[in-house]
């Protein structure tokens, strides 16, 4: 009576198992089919990854830009970030002028 069960629980964790393999690749399938058309949609781990960059203040416009696509340059106060090589050099000015 005991082995039977023990069979049976068996049984049940490998198909449960199996299910999981199986429903894993048909999801991984399917979002993969997915991606082209509504890539934000339906997926919501991979839109929190792409949305998770830190966003930065340019200092000259006010501008908020992902730290990612900002230019970066060292100031005395740590590192400041900018939307454009314009903003940049004019806080560059700017710094030289008040040095
Ligand atoms: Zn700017």
């Amino acid at each position: 009576m005991l082995g039977w069960l023990l069979r049976l629980l068996l049984l049940f964790l490998l198909v449960r198992a199996l299910m999981l393999i199986v429903g894993g690749l048909i999801r991984g399938l399917i979002g993969a089919a997915q991606v082209p058309g509504e890539p934000r949609q339906g997926t919501g781990a991979g839109s929190v990854a792409r949305s998770h960059g830190t966003l930065v203040q340019d200092p000259v416009c006010g501008t908020y830009i992902l730290q990612e696509r900002a230019l970066a340059m060292k100031t005395a106060g740590g590192t400041a970030f900018f939307c454009s090589e314009r903003c940049r050099s004019a806080y560059d000015a700017q710094a030289a002028r008040s040095r």
